[in-house]
């Protein structure tokens, strides 16, 4: 769905942090959000290129889990406000100044396990902010055992939150 983005077409050069939505609201519906895969991004996050026999590279927006998660808590959030006060402004969450982290398991086994960890801050690069579109300070990677544990770690404490068992709300997304 469309929602509070800047969707007008431009070329790469124009693209700007400010595209990305804040809050999620649909267009034309001031009570209908989308969020995690469910709303249409303004423009892909990186200069479109092509390969020498002309198949075009097109990274596509990456809307994971915990942007996702985030964006679903603000939603809920700005409903629960509006539900206590009906003038009550929608929470903000703009993928272009927010972080998120990501594991990918590449083996496992608690000695011999392994996992790809890498954050990255903000996940839209915001050029105006940062010279490389990035906070170099918090966008970072790393292979090995370490990586895996993180990943064991996050699929018992993911489940224990979706299971809703105690102190699931400080859990973060
Ligand atoms: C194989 C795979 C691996 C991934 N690995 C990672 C990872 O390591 N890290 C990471 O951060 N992200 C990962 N992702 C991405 C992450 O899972 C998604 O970005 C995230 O789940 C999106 O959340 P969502 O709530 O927007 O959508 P979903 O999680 O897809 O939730 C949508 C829900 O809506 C339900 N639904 C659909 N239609 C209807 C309907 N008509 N009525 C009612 N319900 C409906 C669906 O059943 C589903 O439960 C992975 C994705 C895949 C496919």
């Amino acid at each position: 769905m469309k929602v509070d983005a800047d969707y007008t077409p431009k070329p790469y050069e124009q693209w700007r942090a400010s595209d990305w939505p804040r809050t999620y609201l649909a267009r034309g519906f001031d009570n209908i959000w989308a969020v995690g895969i469910a709303f249409a991004p303004p423009h892909q996050i990186s200069r479109p290129r092509s390969s020498p026999n002309g198949t075009v590279i097109a990274p596509a927006p990456p809307r994971t889990g915990m942007p996702s998660g985030v964006m679903g808590r603000l939603a809920a959030e700005s409903i629960a406000d509006r539900i206590s006060d009906p003038a009550a402004k929608p929470r903000e969450a703009s993928m272009a100044a927010m972080g998120a982290a990501c594991v990918a398991s590449a083996g496992t086994g608690l000695r011999s396990g392994s996992a790809a960890a890498m954050t990255m801050m903000p996940i839209v690069p915001d050029y105006a902010t940062y010279r490389t579109g990035r906070d170099l300070a918090d966008t970072r990677g790393e292979l090995g055992l370490a990586g895996h544990w993180v990943k064991l770690m996050l699929h018992h404490l993911f489940l224990h939150k979706a299971k809703g068992r105690l102190g699931w709300q400080f859990i973060p997304e």
